[in-house]
């Protein structure tokens, strides 16, 4: 991050530094952080479903809310600082305070496939949202800029969720297939690199997580039984 004095002269001479803003006033444009926030975690939400009307899909939620638990402490989080909730929406969102929306189209559609489900868990997780509040420098973005920032984003939120499947065992596979058979997705959102890319960097992922998984294994079993996100049991 720079520490540049906003508007000092040395950023009007340097090529490659920020471009502070000239006409606006810097204190009026909002940080980087919200601006990617409002671009990717502020889209309308979903109608929320209460689960007990939909006892076919109480199996699912368990799972995913127990999974919800080690992903969170994989991606350096605390359990809570995520919640899962049913809703009538599409495959999956989540919102900047972390709440997570799973459709129950998708859950009814996935019932059967939990590395599927967990994958998907495992990409909203990966995007960390409540970060971006952190965000603070302020920068007028360009649309290229702020769709190149959410494409980097998303690849982020892909790598996480092939290293989480990793870790905890399951393959990457149901996940990469999925993304490679929505066609609504085929043509690619400017938010998004093109299903293939995404499905590239999942499986690359997951493998080079996988083989650093093999050998944390082999040099340090007892580590492993012990902290493995696999055998995360919470607390006592
Ligand atoms: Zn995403």
């Amino acid at each position: 991050m720079s520490r540049r004095i906003e508007g000092g002269l040395s950023s009007q001479l340097n090529p490659f530094g920020p471009q502070w803003p000239t006409s606006k006033d810097p204190g009026q444009i909002p940080s980087v952080g919200e601006q990617v926030q409002r671009a990717l975690f502020s889209r309308p939400l979903p109608l929320v479903l209460d689960p007990a009307k939909f006892p076919m899909l109480a199996e699912q939620m368990r799972l995913l809310n127990r999974y919800k638990k080690k992903l969170a402490a994989l991606a350096g989080d605390e359990d809570d600082d995520y919640t899962l909730n049913l809703a009538d929406g599409p495959i999956a969102q989540i919102d900047e305070q972390g709440n997570i929306y799973m459709g129950a189209q998708f859950l009814f559609a996935a019932r059967d496939n939990p590395e599927l489900m967990v994958g998907v868990l495992a990409h909203e997780i990966g995007h960390r949202p409540r970060r971006w509040a952190d965000y603070k420098v302020r920068k007028d973005l360009t649309k290229e800029d702020l769709e190149a920032l959410c494409r980097h984003e998303e690849t982020r939120a892909d790598l996480f969720s092939g290293r989480a499947l990793a870790e905890l065992e399951m393959s990457a596979e149901p996940l990469v297939q999925f993304l490679l058979n929505q066609t609504q997705l085929a043509t690619p959102h400017p938010e998004y690199f093109p299903p293939e890319v995404r499905a590239q960097v999942i499986r690359d992922a997951h493998m080079s997580r996988g083989y650093a998984l093999e050998s944390r294994k082999k040099l340090f079993p007892d580590y492993e039984r012990l902290h493995s996100p696999k055998g995360h049991l919470g607390e006592f």
